[in-house]
Parts: C-alpha cells; sequence; structure tokens
C-alpha cells in the first residue's frame, strides 16, 4: 500500500483547513507587494536624493530607534505623511530606520508617535517645529 494519502482519503476539515491556509499566504503576499509599492512611491520626486541626504546626515545615518544591527541598511521614511497622501519632503517630515524598523512603520508594528519621540530624543531641539501632536 502506498504511505501517501489518496485525495479522497483527507478529511473534509483537513482539506478546509490546507484552503484557508493557503488564502492566509496567498494575503500575505499581496499585502508585502502592496507595502514594496507604497516604498516606492513614496521615495521619488525631484529633490528626493537632496533631502535623503541632509536626512542621513542629521540621523547619523542610524535608524532613529538606534537598532544595533544596520545590517540591513538604513532607510530614509516620509514618517509623517506618504507622498501619496499629499506628503512633502520636508526634512522634518522625514527620518532614518533600518529595514526592520521601516517596514514595522509601513505596516503599523511601529507607530507614528513612536518614530516622533524616538526623532525627538535625538533632536530635542525640533519640538519646537513639531509643535504638539505629529
Ligand atoms: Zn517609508
Ligand atoms: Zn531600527
Amino acid at each position: 500500500m502506498s504511505p501517501l494519502l489518496d485525495d479522497a482519503e483527507v478529511p473534509e476539515r483537513v482539506r478546509r483547513a490546507l484552503t484557508k491556509e493557503a488564502r492566509r499566504q496567498q494575503r500575505r503576499i499581496e499585502n508585502a507587494k502592496k507595502t514594496a509599492a507604497k516604498v516606492r512611491n513614496e521615495h521619488g520626486g525631484k529633490d528626493w536624493r537632496l533631502k535623503n541626504g541632509l536626512c542621513r546626515q542629521r540621523d547619523g545615518n542610524r535608524c532613529v530607534f538606534r537598532c544595533q544591527s544596520q545590517r540591513l541598511g538604513v532607510q530614509v521614511h516620509h514618517w509623517r505623511r506618504t507622498v501619496g497622501a499629499g506628503g512633502k519632503n520636508d526634512l522634518i517630515g522625514l527620518v532614518c530606520l533600518c529595514a526592520w524598523c521601516h517596514d514595522g512603520a509601513h505596516t503599523g508594528r511601529i507607530s507614528r508617535g513612536q518614530i516622533r519621540d524616538a526623532l525627538l530624543a535625538l533632536h530635542p531641539h525640533l519640538a519646537a517645529e513639531l509643535g504638539e501632536g505629529a
């Protein structure tokens, strides 16, 4: 006898669970694609190169959360508003994040408030410019 199960022998509830998992997997892939597209969209524009460089200079080209590992690289993120949502490349709205934190900022693992606090901890003088709220 074959050690493999015949399709007809797979219980219905197992089959349903497998289908559900496959759909979940598919959703994860779709979400990752959307995140990548968002990141691409907000990192364009005329003065992006200039502001990108200034932001890296201000933050010491390190994640503002001062993550130990910079192995995955440091990226500049629009933490206040994405360009797609009408945001501008104003230096105050940009922040250096490591790839892990950048992903967190786009998936909601890291909030705007947390980024704001990290930015202010590094650069207290920005408080006046930021005012109350983000
Ligand atoms: Zn970003
Ligand atoms: Zn980080």
